[in-house]
This record gives C-alpha cells, structure tokens and sequence, in this order.
C-alpha cells in the first residue's frame, strides 16, 4: 500500500543531496577547472566550469524553487565526459577522477537510477581505459571500481533499509502493527485535502471493542493483548487497497475509507461487525464490537470529523453494544 508523504520525504532527502553536492562543487571543481586552463586542457576545463553551472544552478533553483533547473541525467552526462576527457589528456592519473564520481552517483540518486548510471559509468570508463592504457593498470582498475560500486550499493540498501524500519517505527503501534494516532492526523488532513480535489467521498469507521475490561480480568491482559493483535489481523485481511486502520486507544481503533461513500461504509461495517463477532478471537468467549460510521461533510476540520463518527459509536454502545450507527 502506498503510504502518504513516504515518497515525498525520500524526494526531499535526495533533493537536499543534491543541493549540498551542487555547492560543494564550487571548491572541489573550482581549481581542478582552473588548473585544466592553465595547462592548455580547454575541453576538460570547459566541460568542468559546465558542470559547476549545472551544479549550482540546481542547489538555487532547489533552495529557491524546490524542484531541479537540470535534470541530473544531463549532470550525470556532463560529469561523465569530463572524466572520460580527463583519463584521455592526463592518463592514468586522470582515472582517480572516476571513484568520486561513482560515489557522488549513489550519493545523490534513488537505487534505481544510480544502478543504472554506474553500470554506464562503467562500462565507458572501463572501456576506454582498456583502449589507452597498460593492461595491469586496467586490471586494478576495473577490480578497484566494480569493488567501490559494490560497496556504494551495499550501504545505500541499507540505509535505505533502516530509513523504512525507522519510519514504519514511528508511524505503527508496536503491539497490533495498526498505524498510529499521529500518523492518523497526517492522513486524515491529507484525505480532507483530497475530497477538496474532488477525489471522492470519504469515511471514517470508529470501532471499540464491546466489554474489553471484562476480558482483560476474566482472561488476563497477555489474553486481551492476543486478542487486540488477531483483531487488527483480521482488519487487515478485509483490507482494501485505500484502507488504513489505526490504533487510537487501547481497544478502539479508525478506519480510513477513502473514495467510499457513506452507505458503502455502513455496509461494510456492518459486514466487519459480524465477521469479528464469528470469528473465534479468543477461546471460549466471543467478542464483539460496535462501530459508528461518519462521512467527511465539507468544511469541517478532522477533529469534527472524529467527534461525529465518536457520537456514532456512544450511540452504538446505548443501543446495547455490537451494532453499526447510523443504520443507514
Ligand atoms: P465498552 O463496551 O463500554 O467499551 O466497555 P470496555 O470495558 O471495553 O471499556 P472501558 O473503557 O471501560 O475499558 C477498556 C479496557 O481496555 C480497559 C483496559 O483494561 C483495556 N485495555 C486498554 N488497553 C489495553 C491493551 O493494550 N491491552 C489489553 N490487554 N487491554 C487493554
Ligand atoms: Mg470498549
Ligand atoms: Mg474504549
């Protein structure tokens, strides 16, 4: 399932690298492009002062704009270029040039596109450097790039692994692995967004587990914690695409339904509601819940938004508990 603001924060992640990578061209780029021109090297000096262009181009237009002037394709190529121009003027020095850029790839890229940038990179420089160069120098070569593109790949996967386990961390509920309160206050305003878009309409189911206390000190808290854990198993498999459940409370939970109109979501909990009343959560004793299902009315704020679908599950507890409120 695609979760709001993931994709957005990598982006900016990426976005800031980029940025940082754009300055910090200017003293790392300036007096090798320098040198270049004093040496009669003008294809290389000129493709490197392009590249410091395109570089610091990008660091304002993001710190200005928040989105890239070049695309970092034509980075990639340009940088490319200077290397491949370089190992051709100066030799087997100029191939130093290439670990940087490799390591400025992964730096700055998602996985994808950098794999796919540093399988070009190199191949061009391997390939070149085998045309103009000493075999035993292309050996070390090669073993010493493909080495440092492992190694590069390596860390980005796992960084990219604990940036998920940590973010996931911060949004779910260690024991039933629903979504959190806070992370409910960012996709509620961002569903209220939508329905301004004209998305569709929107529902919210709030569900509390009917005479919770009484299991807790019949069968013990591991128990009702078993219980809450099978419970959340159980929404999750009746999930469809556009669901999110959270865990607001210790037995209460919300249900997301977006695009869902009201009679659609009544159904459904109604179908929920006998689902978990016939489903065996805990040995011996059967569980039961009550709903109350609220449609986002226009205007309204999230918390008003809550607050009605609140008046409709007190309303479910009145009329006797393992009910659906409104009816229809
Ligand atoms: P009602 O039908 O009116 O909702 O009755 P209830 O007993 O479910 O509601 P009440 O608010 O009186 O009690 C909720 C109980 O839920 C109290 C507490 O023992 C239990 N509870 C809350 N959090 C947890 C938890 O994380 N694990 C377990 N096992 N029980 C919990
Ligand atoms: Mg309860
Ligand atoms: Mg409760």
């Amino acid at each position: 399932m695609k979760i709001f603001n993931h994709e957005n924060s990598l982006q900016e992640l990426h976005y800031r690298n980029l940025m940082l990578l754009g300055w910090a061209t200017i003293p790392l780029a300036l007096p090798f492009s320098i040198n270049c021109f004093l040496q009669g090297r003008y294809i290389t000096g000129e493709l490197s002062v392009l590249l410091m262009c395109l570089a610091v181009s990008n660091s304002l237009s993001i710190n200005l704009k928040h989105r890239l002037a070049v695309s970092y394709w034509i980075f990639f190529v340009v940088n490319l270029l200077t290397v491949l121009f370089t190992i051709i003027e100066v030799g087997d020095i100029g191939l130093l040039w290439s670990y940087p850029f490799i390591f400025s790839v992964f730096f700055v890229q998602p996985r994808y596109p950098a794999r796919i940038m540093s399988g070009i990179a190199l191949v061009s420089l391997i390939s070149l450097s085998a045309y103009l160069l000493e075999p035993a120098t292309v050996a070390r070569f090669v073993f010493t790039l493909l080495m440092l593109t492992v190694f590069c790949d390596v860390i980005v996967s796992v960084l990219m692994r604990m940036e998920f386990k940590l973010r996931e961390q911060a949004i779910r509920d260690p024991l039933t692995d629903a979504y959190n309160r806070r992370f409910m206050n960012i996709c509620l305003e961002n569903t209220i967004e939508e329905t301004r878009r004209a998305f569709g309409p929107a529902c919210l189911i709030q569900l509390d587990v009917d005479k919770f206390k009484k299991v807790n000190d019949r069968f013990g808290h591991i128990a009702g914690d078993r219980v809450l854990k099978k419970l959340v198993e159980l929404l999750h498999k009746r999930q469809r695409k556009l669901d999110y459940i959270f865990r607001t409370g210790g037995e209460e939970f919300v249900l997301l339904l977006r695009n869902t109109s009201l009679q659609q979501a009544i159904a459904l909990a109604e179908n929920l509601r006998k689902n978990i009343e016939e489903t065996e959560l805990l040995e011996g004793h059967t569980i039961t819940v009550s709903l109350g299902v609220a449609e986002y009315q226009s205007g309204e704020t999230d918390d008003e938004w809550l607050h009605r679908a609140d008046k409709n599950l007190y309303e479910a507890k009145d009329n006797g508990r393992n009910c659906v409120r409104p009816i229809k």
